[in-house]
């Protein structure tokens, strides 16, 4: 795992190779941005060409096989167990930072997910980054860094880490999955930057099952009680991705408005749609599509408090139908 396998992020890395030559690396970072971009690769780059004896991450020597291997008695990586990261947790690793490196080269402290701290292990922690020791490097990732305290957030060098650009994204998805220009574009766009979810478990449902989707959501009506029946099942029974689900059809309807509105075609996210965009949204008015999207929007806040998903989701699209 080195700097070289990392798609995009090229500034950030930039500023961490410079850090890891003149040696001036701070004792603590925060690795912050949206969920699924990549900090954690750069984080575990980072800590290889730290601990590397070459000090580049070389693949080869003794520090980067034990840390590829997951097995380097210096890197200690601190997830959540289960909900919340706890203060044993913490305590446990304090003693370990306090020994001297196995190696010699130092130690590395990775925990992700930071904002998942208890208030007891931050403030825990917080003890450790007050009284730092000369070769211990702590990264801290968290996708929602206001979350942490003030007084953690002070005490580290903050890396900020943007979204993938969606062409970047859908290059290295083209090629790495072998998949279309055209299904790499989409699958970039829904994915919204993150290639976690690109590749990750949605990647059957951004390719294979969005188009069906959205072409059951468009054939609603309000005389079409057996199709939104149908579709409501399908739902139902994809009950794990319906947050992911929800999205689709809100950046479909999204696209059918902003087609309405004048926006070139190139900028709409389901370009393999582009004839269903174009019919639908001659067909529809702009209310009937505010409308359709405010339905989706009011679901996915039911959901998020707990509502019954097949209530939920039979309103939805009886809302849908009859806009
Ligand atoms: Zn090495």
């Amino acid at each position: 795992m080195n700097f070289d396998t990392i798609i995009g992020h090229q500034q950030q890395i930039k500023m961490l190779k410079s850090a890891i030559a003149q040696q001036r690396i701070a004792h603590a970072y925060l690795f912050d941005g949206h969920a699924g971009i990549g900090k954690k690769l750069v984080a575990q780059a980072f800590a290889c060409s730290f601990l590397c004896e070459t000090g580049c991450g070389c693949g080869r020597c003794s520090s980067c096989t034990h840390l590829a291997a997951g097995s380097h008695p210096d890197v200690h990586l601190l997830q959540p167990d289960g909900e919340t990261i706890k203060i044993d947790q913490i305590r446990s690793l304090q003693p370990q930072l306090a020994l001297r490196s196995f190696a010699g080269r130092g130690k590395v402290c990775l925990i992700d997910n930071a904002e998942l701290m208890t208030r007891e292990a931050a403030n825990a922690l917080l003890k450790t980054l007050e009284e730092p020791t000369a070769d211990t490097l702590i990264i801290l990732i968290s996708s929602r860094p206001e979350s942490l305290l003030e007084t953690i957030r002070s005490r580290c060098q903050r890396v900020r880490f943007t979204r993938l650009p969606r062409l970047a994204l859908a290059h290295h998805l083209e090629h790495d999955l072998a998949i279309s220009a055209a299904e790499a574009l989409v699958l970039a766009a829904v994915a919204d930057g993150s290639f976690e979810k690109a590749l990750g478990q949605h990647q059957d449902l951004y390719l294979k099952k969005r188009a069906g989707l959205i072409q059951s959501l468009s054939a609603l009506s309000s005389t079409s009680t057996i199709q939104t029946f149908e579709l409501a099942q399908t739902l139902k029974a994809e009950k794990d991705l319906i947050g992911e689900i929800l999205n689709i059809f809100d950046i479909y309807l999204r696209d059918l408005l902003l087609y309405q509105h004048g926006q070139p075609v190139d900028q709409l996210i389901n370009q393999d749609m582009l004839p269903l965009i174009k019919q639908q949204s001659c067909r529809l008015s702009t209310p009937q599509l505010i409308t359709k999207l405010g339905a989706v929007a009011q679901a996915r806040t039911y959901l998020g408090r707990n509502v019954n998903l097949h209530l939920t989701l039979d309103h939805m699209l009886m809302q849908i139908a009859h806009a």
